[in-house]
């Protein structure tokens, strides 16, 4: 019988290990991790990904939003999970399911006291998050003393951490600005420490803080892009393997004559005979329109195939003129060849962007 193939998201979970391992390397001793496994692990597939991190040794997990944590909990994850942006609708699930809020505003904290305390919590673990230049989500450091008055009042709740979140940390031409914000977010834990008589976690660093900042790991790092294979330069990528790779199949070859036209809207006009390959993945899936034009490529025995005219919902087109292939081969949307960091940066895009965008269509394969 033939092997048949299709669309798959492989993802390989030793090259999750070796990243995890390459970053840690990067911590000062008795650093903790935060793995942030938010938008299905950055597009591939975060049940699978958070256990295996778990198995590592990770100690805590981090997630958008409450859904995504009761999908970890679901899946058997026992770890913390901090939720950095719950929102108060949800409360009462997240302390269900012992999920952790990032507390970021007076509205946010008030609301969660009143849900904590109907729900007879006690010393129910929270992290604060404050804006050291991000100006997105969490308290400015001279709302502290009022966050701090609020929370002495209360016994439902009790500070796990504090934390912040670099703005440009892999741009060396921010470095000025990322020293300022690692400073602010010193004080402000400084200040906050004098006042509590307690231990708490503090954590400001993502991937590239890590790679570039050491002095900003104070207790634990929060890594994300890094976990899926991708640094902040061509040198870290090179130490880092990509997680995901995006397998699709050739379902047809044309012969196109020379004048005729390949897609809608006539995106393509072959100045010469080609042949073009029909490939089963299109916008719906997450390649982006933008790829189309020969702006994206993949990748077929190796050969670079571009995207010819518009990419379709359902499908895309690729010139396979001068490529030795079948219908039925094996077809690389993005893996180590192009990279998913090659694939995104061609339409002025990141690997964040791309990865988040690979629809839940796409059948994920766990290897
Ligand atoms: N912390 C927060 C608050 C985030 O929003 C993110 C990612 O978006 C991360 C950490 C992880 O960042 P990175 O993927 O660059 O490591």
């Amino acid at each position: 019988m033939a092997q048949f193939k299709e669309t798959v998201l492989e993802i390989d979970l030793n090259a999750l290990a070796h990243n995890y391992t390459y970053l840690t390397s990067k911590l000062h001793n008795g650093i903790k991790t935060m793995a942030v496994v938010k938008a299905f692990g950055y597009g591939s597939e975060s049940t699978a990904i958070a256990k295996e991190l778990e198995r590592l040794g990770v100690h805590y997990f981090a997630v958008a939003y409450v859904k995504e944590g009761i999908a970890l909990r679901d899946a058997g994850v026992t770890a913390p999970i901090l939720v950095l942006h719950p929102q108060p609708i949800n409360f009462e699930a997240l302390i269900d399911r012992c999920l952790e809020p990032s507390i970021y505003s007076i509205r946010i904290l008030s609301h969660f006291i009143e849900v904590a305390r109907s729900k007879n919590q006690k010393a129910y673990p929270v992290h604060l998050k404050f804006n050291t230049g991000l100006n997105r989500l969490g308290f400015r450091g001279s709302e502290t003393e009022t966050v701090l008055a609020k929370l002495k009042h209360t016994k439902a709740l009790k500070i796990s951490s504090v934390f912040s979140h670099l703005v440009a940390s892999e741009d060396a031409n921010e470095k000025e600005f990322t020293l300022r914000q690692i400073e602010s977010f010193r004080t402000i834990s400084e200040n906050i420490q004098k006042e509590l008589p307690y231990d708490f976690f503090l954590h400001q660093s993502n991937t590239s803080g890590v790679l570039n900042y050491p002095q900003a790991q104070f207790d634990m790092v929060r890594v994300g892009i890094g976990l899926y294979g991708f640094g902040n330069s061509d040198i870290e990528n090179k130490n880092l393997k990509p997680v995901a790779t995006l397998k699709s199949v050739i379902s047809q070859i044309h012969i196109v004559r020379k004048g005729e036209s390949v897609g809608y809207n006539r995106g393509f006009i072959a100045k010469n005979p080609s042949r073009t390959a029909t490939i089963p993945i299109g916008h719906a899936d997450g390649i982006s329109r933008a790829y189309g034009k020969g702006v994206g490529w993949v990748t077929i025995h190796g050969q670079k195939a571009p995207i010819v005219g518009n990419v379709c919902m359902d499908m895309l087109m690729v010139n396979v003129t001068n490529i030795d292939c079948a219908e039925g081969d094996q077809v690389i949307v993005f893996g180590t060849n192009p990279t998913a960091q090659q694939l995104s940066e061609a339409v002025g895009s990141i690997p964040y962007e791309l990865l988040t965008a690979i629809s839940q269509r796409i059948k994920r394969v766990v290897c």
